[in-house]
């Protein structure tokens, strides 16, 4: 394979775009459209490739009822610009979906990116060509473009999984995934619906749709840890507050483990009372968004015996708030303590099961055994609805990267070498795939940190190193296998140290859709995001340590 076989041009719309660029960007949600906006900064021939039919990622995909951010509004504003700062003003603490999505089409027609994205267009393969020195990427349109730099910004969350249960596809009504919710919207109201999964989308979905569907009959396998989310619309006086205050927002957020505005309070678990605590908790169970899960003592997310505590008294809310105990009872977690696996917030979520027509259905001792052409089976029991709706989650990750057949040096695929578990330095890069980079990459600190701050870092590391390279005249970088492994012990180690490697979820590489998935995977970082920074500012800083540069 050789670039000069390629000759080709690709067309889209009025535009004739050539089909070798310096770089090519592989999504254009909140990572791809930043990455973008960077490297056309340092005036790289740049491209970026998108399967959606517009810019926008999770916030493109994602359009189920309910659907809105955790993280505060302002702290999900990128802070690369002051203007854009200045002249978007957000609505609602925590947005909704459609909002978000405007958001980012208006950072996109601002800073005019749109004429460097090619939509309906996921990439199929992409292959290092080490004569060339170059990725040839191929879509599912069929175009062929190479390029020097890869980089794929594909999102923690974009494949989804369905189970795979016999007679699925027999059911005569609607059936989808939350992520494949109709574009043209389905209205849901009288209709018997069944939720299966009661993870982060569902709570917010269900707690939406309860009170218009006829009935709706939640299938729960395990119950999550819900707490409210307290979101509040966001007046313009407000607005103007928060515009004068975006340094000390960002500020706050760059020193917080997970990027929120939500940090550990110092005081340490063992030097309170229990009366002490329980007015703590209190205070937090009232405050918006992720405080309580990250505002709260260090030591609930670290030590069983003050995660069992304060587990019991979140327990205790869902009991006041669900009217029948033995329903309150199902949607209490047994197999692991609060805030190990990620958190869903809710509004309203459990007083959804107050309504006579919403049911929970326990799949945890007798699992679903099919899908008939008119309702779902659970033992002896045939569940008649109109609508299934799967919200099961994602190949979280690493889904995304094996989607594609990535290639590397000597013919190694991507998706084969990351079969028992990830590898990569810093989450940048993997050794044997030269010149792809990866601002939010497996094994980064992306899927714990409020993640806009996070790809800034990552996006940052990776411009600031081709800055470098250019700078050096050097056309490849690559990371060398010691360098890799010592990462693999940095993420190894922190695992151990945190209570959410006892926990079977999308964050310890879990996935009970996806066959070898029953095992712990190390897909992230774990020592928060101020050390994540601290890590690449030291790498950078030592003449990138760790890459090798030719
Ligand atoms: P998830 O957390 O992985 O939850 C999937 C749910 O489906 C779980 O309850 C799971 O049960 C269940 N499930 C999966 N396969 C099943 C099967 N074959 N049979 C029965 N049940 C099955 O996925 P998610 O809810 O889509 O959330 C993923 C992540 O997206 C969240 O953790 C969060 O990071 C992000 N998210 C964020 C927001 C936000 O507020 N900004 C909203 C939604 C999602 P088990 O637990 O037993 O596996």
């Amino acid at each position: 394979m050789s670039t000069s076989t390629v000759t080709r041009t690709a067309t889209r719309g009025t535009w004739t775009e050539g089909v070798d660029h310096e770089a090519i960007i592989i999504g254009a949600g909140v990572c791809g459209i930043y990455s973008l906006f960077r490297l056309r900064e340092m005036e790289m021939d740049v491209i970026v490739v998108e399967a959606g039919s517009d810019a926008g990622g999770t916030w493109y995909w994602n359009r189920y009822p309910g659907c809105r951010f955790d993280s505060e509004s302002f702290s999900y504003s990128y802070s690369f610009s002051n203007e854009l700062l200045a002249d978007w003003d957000w609505t609602e603490r925590f947005s909704p979906q459609p909002e978000t999505y405007r958001y980012l089409q208006h950072v996109v027609d601002r800073f005019d990116l749109r004429q460097h994205m090619a939509f309906n267009s996921p990439v199929t393969d992409a292959i290092y060509d080490e004569d060339a020195n170059r990725w040839e990427v191929t879509t599912g349109d069929g175009v062929v473009r190479t390029c020097r730099f890869l980089i794929p910004a594909v999102g923690l969350l974009s494949v989804p999984t369905r189970p795979t249960y016999p007679g699925m596809d027999t059911f005569a009504g609607p059936s989808f995934h939350t992520f494949d919710w109709p574009r043209d919207g389905i209205d849901l109201t009288g209709q018997r619906v069944a939720v299966i999964g009661t993870g982060a989308t569902a709570v917010q979905l269900i707690a939406a749709i309860a009170a218009d569907v006829g009935e709706l009959k939640v299938f729960q396998r395990r119950p999550n840890w819900c707490a409210p989310l307290h979101n509040s619309p966001i007046t313009p006086e407000e607005m103007a507050t928060i515009k004068q205050s975006y340094d000390d927002i960002f500020e706050r957020c760059a020193q917080t483990p997970g990027g929120f505005i939500h940090g550990p309070v110092a005081t340490r678990y063992a030097d309170t009372t229990a009366e002490e605590r329980r007015a703590f908790w209190e205070d937090l169970y009232g405050q918006p968004g992720f405080a309580i899960w990250l505002a709260n003592y260090r030591e609930v997310l670290m030590d069983p015996v003050a995660n069992a505590e304060f587990s019991a008294f979140i327990a205790d809310k869902i009991r006041e708030r669900v009217h029948d105990p033995e329903t309150a009872e199902k949607l209490i977690p047994t197999d692991h303590g609060f805030g190990v696996q990620r958190v869903p917030m809710e509004t309203n979520y459990f007083e959804a099961y107050n309504h006579d027509h919403v049911h929970l259905v326990d799949i945890s001792e007798s699992p679903i055994s099919e899908i008939t052409p008119t309702g779902i089976r659970v033992g002896d029991d045939l569940h008649d609805v109109d609508v299934v709706i799967y919200a099961t989650g994602f190949d979280a990750i690493t889904g995304a990267f094996d989607h594609m057949n990535i290639v590397g040096r000597d013919g190694q695929r991507l998706r084969d070498v990351w079969v028992d578990d990830p590898r990569t330095y810093l989450g940048v890069q993997v050794s044997g795939f030269p010149n792809m980079l990866l601002p939010e990459g497996p094994q980064g600190a992306a899927p714990t940190t409020n993640f806009p701050r996070i790809i800034e870092t990552g996006v940052d590391f990776v411009r600031e190193l081709l800055a470098h390279m250019r700078e050096a005249g050097a056309v490849t970088v690559e990371c060398t296998a010691d360098a890799e492994q010592q990462w693999q012990d940095e993420v190894a180690n922190l695992y151990q140290m945190l209570l959410l490697r006892q926990a079977r979820s999308w964050f310890t590489g879990y996935n009970s859709n996806l066959e070898g998935r029953d095992r712990m995977r190390h897909m992230m970082y774990n020592g928060g995001a101020p050390r994540f920074r601290q890590r690449l500012e030291a790498v950078a800083a030592a003449g990138y340590e760790g890459f090798e540069l030719s």
